[in-house]
């Protein structure tokens, strides 16, 4: 079998005085994701999608939150190590694919940057990262802007 699937979810608190970082990229608004690294919550679905791929376990198993060492971490650095780790088992990336869910702000203007930065630290394609945006329609928590939650699956191969 060359072919495996993971998929990852994560959600990060939106609060006050904390940038709001998605797949690399600042965006601006009043609000920014709570976290011990930067909380780029998007990047972080994509690497547990990636590890899920291949039964290696989640993030936190990686990086773990209590570790002083990741404190304020830029999350595109702990991609590249978690794609060093997949292409040192013999895979790589077929294609990825998201959804951003977050009530404010609008996502989709900075979809472009996201897949771009993202195809850069991963050394991809643009085209083969997907990335989309919702609302939850203003239900539960995120819907509340209390929070912003990602959806990814990864498909790795290996010839
Ligand atoms: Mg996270």
């Amino acid at each position: 079998m060359n072919l495996r699937i993971g998929n990852g979810y994560d959600i990060h608190q939106l609060v006050s005085d904390r940038p709001l970082i998605l797949g690399g990229v600042q965006i601006p608004h009043h609000l920014g994701l709570l976290g011990h690294s930067d909380a780029d919550v998007l990047t972080h679905a994509i690497m547990d999608a990636m590890l899920g791929a291949l039964s290696l376990g989640d993030i936190g198993h990686y990086f773990p939150p209590t570790d002083p060492q990741w404190k304020g971490a830029d999350s595109l650095k702990l991609l590249e190590q978690v794609n060093q780790l997949v292409q040192s088992k013999g895979w790589q990336i077929g294609n990825l694919d998201s959804v951003i869910v977050a009530e404010r702000p609008k996502i989709k203007p900075h979809i472009p940057a996201m897949r771009d930065r993202l195809a850069q630290t991963l050394q991809l394609d643009p085209e083969l990262i997907g990335i989309k945006a919702t609302t939850n329609e203003k239900m539960d928590a995120v819907g509340r802007e209390e929070g912003i939650a990602v959806y990814a699956v990864a498909l790795l191969t290996r010839s």
